[in-house]
């Protein structure tokens, strides 16, 4: 028996994935935005330049979270881009 993958959706380009293959952003509601861990809200990106470009110019982590996110978090964002490689044609 396989298990299925939980989807999520990016918060850029709206494609649905495995959430394994998306950053992740929770709202912790004790230590705020955190990626990876905590509890709370939590928002999904691609691992891509341009679906971080998109969220980072049109706010949409901001809004999925509904809340101020520090310039800090773009900057962990950004280096944790390209880090997941995953392929289109797997099932
Ligand atoms: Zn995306």
């Amino acid at each position: 028996m396989s298990q299925s993958p939980i989807l999520r959706r990016c918060v850029a380009c709206k494609k649905v994935l495995d959430r394994k293959c998306f950053l992740k952003v929770t709202r912790d509601f004790q230590n705020g935005v955190v990626l990876s861990g905590g509890m709370g809200r939590s928002a999904y990106l691609c691992p891509t330049e341009s679906c971080f470009e998109e969220a980072l110019k049109r706010k949409r982590l901001q809004k999925a979270l509904r809340c101020d996110i520090h310039s800090s978090v773009f900057n962990m964002l950004q280096k944790q881009l390209n880090t997941c490689i995953y392929s289109d044609t797997e099932a």
